[in-house]
């Protein structure tokens, strides 16, 4: 074999190895970048599901036995507003456009509740918050539930329609 054609086999394999090397590299390189740009992407995501913090304080046990609270049991928690579907025949009966509740006093969204419980109890619901009783339930309600239900007055009824309805636990405070 001559000497001349050894060279530049000797010359070629170098060339060749230094273009695998680099391709590797480069393709490692590449791999740990893409690594990187999903776990950025995953961070953003979960981000983005945090639920959002509502605006009423999340009511947790620890704060109601502080407060010594008296614990009812689990009702069923429902929603309404002031609505004909929601109110039926009230609703056609709104003096300056006030909801009262049956205990006379003007509804408040997000505070008032109906319920068999007295007027004016002030009552704690697990992870919602504090509520007045305002309203009387209907009889034939405090029947189906047999007394233990809670119908939080909401502002309208797309809202009361997104509660939906609920099993909690109730305090008297
Ligand atoms: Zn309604």
């Amino acid at each position: 074999m001559n000497k001349h054609l050894l060279k530049s086999i000797l010359l070629l394999s170098i060339l060749l190895l230094i273009i695998i090397f680099t391709s590797i590299y480069t393709a490692e390189e590449q791999k740990e970048r893409n690594k990187k740009e999903i776990e950025m992407v995953d961070i953003g995501l979960y981000q983005e599901v945090i639920p959002p913090i509502s605006d009423k304080k999340a009511v947790e046990e620890p704060y109601i036995e502080e407060i010594d609270a008296e614990y009812l049991g689990v009702y069923t928690i429902t929603a309404y507003c002031s609505c004909e579907k929601c109110c039926g025949k009230y609703a056609l009966n709104r003096p300056d456009g006030i909801v009262y509740g049956a205990s006379g006093k003007e509804l408040e969204a997000d505070v008032s509740v109906a319920s068999p419980l007295d007027f004016g109890t002030n009552i704690i619901i697990e992870g919602l918050g504090e509520y007045v009783v305002e309203d009387r339930t209907a009889d034939w309600i405090v029947d189906k539930y047999d007394g233990e239900i809670i119908d939080i007055y909401f502002e309208n009824h797309e809202e009361a329609l997104k509660f939906g309805k609920k099993e909690l636990k109730v305090w008297r405070k």
